[in-house]
């Protein structure tokens, strides 16, 4: 199989909607005019979080769901399914939040991992998931240690998510070569994902949540209560939760918070012979150190996926086509065997998809009420980790829709929206250096060069690679 008979479509979807078969045929779009209690846009993990968890709260409650496609259409389904928490992420929330707080979110972010885990066990859902944790390996001397002031950070608090892995070590475990070591953090993992948003979908139906599909809000009234117009009818609800994503950069109170930039994966024809002998069947989540950086991990199929930033990159928070087409770099055999040849060679496509990126300059996400409409909630920023973090997004979300807001008060991801990007054109095309001067700075780090101090300066503008870079 070479790239060039490569299928564009996204793997994890087709495959979970092939094992539903037709017993989930999309659920019937909003006709008419109607009112509930509370409303979700977006039916993805943190829209759907939402719903399981307002239901658990409150099973009487009337909760409805739209989706503008059908449920798990997003990012939800596209993802590489890395099950991380945030502990990587530290040292920047320490400096925004202070070490309570930051504390705070990461043990949130673990406890949302265990959950996502307990609650496909409890509910049937097979999401394959494989916990053999998150590696982050060093393709340089250099960032050897790139994991150790994150160790160092969190060692007074009795924190250690991280362990410090040889390359021998990494190469005998799952013969990823070329390395110069890393870290692990064991309790991380892999899943399918498309697998984990349907099943939740079927679980929320379960529990009473109505949902439309085919159905794409085309109007958000800001009123008291608030109200969503779509083509066949208005729905009114007391309170509005938000779980677009990259989408909601459409809406102006939170676009100037949002870069929507483009990711792309892949995964190869099955390999099982390769990846039993090298071990890397059982392998873990990989990172690389690069700022543009590379992921790599087996599947349940004996696959492996492949994926790396694409190129697309939205102008004025309108995340259109150009999103679902994002392949290019992740595609370019040359690059690929430049970055990737020497940890495992002869990586081909047969499945490529690529999605949006919901990108704070912070690199964390962002929950809290639309400003000047307080019956309007919102959930975005993921910044490319959402797979864990969107469980605790969906509970903040329940808890403030509710008003029963609790510790979700002073949590420090509630927070309004940072507005800390530019207007365009300044964003799109500051964005747009940013992420090159990241690029030429992997190539001349990686080529030996220094970069020069124009490139320096760029790429400390904006959170970049594992950690937040140029934050501390
Ligand atoms: C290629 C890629 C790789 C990634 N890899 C990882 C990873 O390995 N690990 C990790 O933790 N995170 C990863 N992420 C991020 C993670 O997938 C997201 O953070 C997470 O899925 C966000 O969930 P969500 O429900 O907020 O968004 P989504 O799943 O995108 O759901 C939002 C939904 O809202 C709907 N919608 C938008 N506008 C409207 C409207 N006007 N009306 C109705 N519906 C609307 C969309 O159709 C969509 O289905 C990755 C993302 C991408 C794109």
């Amino acid at each position: 199989m070479t790239d060039t008979a490569i299928r564009f479509a996204n793997y994890w979807l087709e495959q979970a909607l092939a094992e539903e078969g037709d017993s989930t045929l999309p659920a019937p779009p909003l006709e008419g005019d109607a009112s509930c209690d509370i409303a979700i846009v977006g039916g993805g993990y943190t829209g759907l979080w939402t719903a399981i968890e307002l239901k658990r709260r409150r099973p009487g409650l009337d909760v409805r769901l739209i989706e503008k496609h059908i449920c798990g259409w997003g990012a939800s389904s596209r993802n590489a399914g890395y099950l991380l928490n945030m502990w990587a992420k530290y040292p920047t929330m320490r400096r925004l939040f202070g070490v309570e707080r930051a504390l705070a979110v990461g043990h949130a972010a673990d406890l949302a991992l265990e959950e996502v885990i307990a609650f496909c066990a409890e509910n049937g859902i097979d999401a394959e998931i494989a916990r053999r944790g998150w590696l982050w390996g060093a393709t340089l001397p250099q960032t050897f240690d790139e994991w150790r002031p994150i160790v160092d950070a969190l060692a007074p608090y009795q924190v250690s998510p991280l362990r410090e892995i040889s390359a021998e070590e990494i190469a005998d475990r799952w013969g990823l070569t070329g390395l110069h070591g890393g870290a692990i953090d064991e309790k991380a993992g892999h899943l399918q994902p498309g697998k984990l948003v349907r099943g939740l979908r079927r679980v929320a139906i379960e529990r009473g949540v109505t949902v439309h599909e085919n159905t794409p809000m085309t109007g958000l009234h800001r009123g008291s209560p608030p109200s969503l117009s779509t083509p066949g009818g208005t729905l009114r609800a007391r309170r509005v939760v938000l779980g677009m994503y990259a989408w909601a950069a459409q809406l102006p109170e939170l676009r100037r918070s949002l870069a929507v930039t483009g990711y792309a994966n892949a995964v190869t024809a099955p390999m099982p012979e390769r990846l039993e002998k090298s071990g890397f069947a059982d392998g873990p989540a990989f990172n690389d150190t690069r700022n543009m950086i590379n992921s790599l991990r087996p599947t349940a199929g004996r696959r492996v996926l492949f994926g790396k930033p694409g190129r697309a990159l939205a102008w004025a928070g309108n995340t259109g086509e150009a999103f679902e087409h994002d392949t290019g770099w992740l595609l370019d055999a040359e690059r690929r065997r430049r970055e990737l040849g020497h940890i495992m060679p002869d990586l081909e496509a047969a499945y490529a998809w690529s999605g949006p990126i919901d990108r704070t300059k912070d690199g964390l996400p962002f929950f809290g009420r639309l400003p000047g409409a307080r019956d309007i909630l919102y959930a975005t920023g993921f910044s490319g980790d959402g797979v864990g973090p969107c469980r605790m997004a969906g509970k903040a979300m329940a808890a403030m829709a509710l008003d029963e807001d609790g510790d979700w008060a002073d949590f420090g991801l509630v927070r309004p929206p940072m507005q800390d990007l530019p207007p365009e054109p300044v964003r799109w095309i500051g964005v747009r250096m940013v992420r090159s001067a990241l690029a030429r700075t992997d190539a001349a780090i990686h080529g030996g060069r220094k970069p020069g101090p124009v490139t320096r300066g760029l790429t400390g503008l904006m959170s970049a690679g594992i950690a937040s870079r140029g934050d501390e």
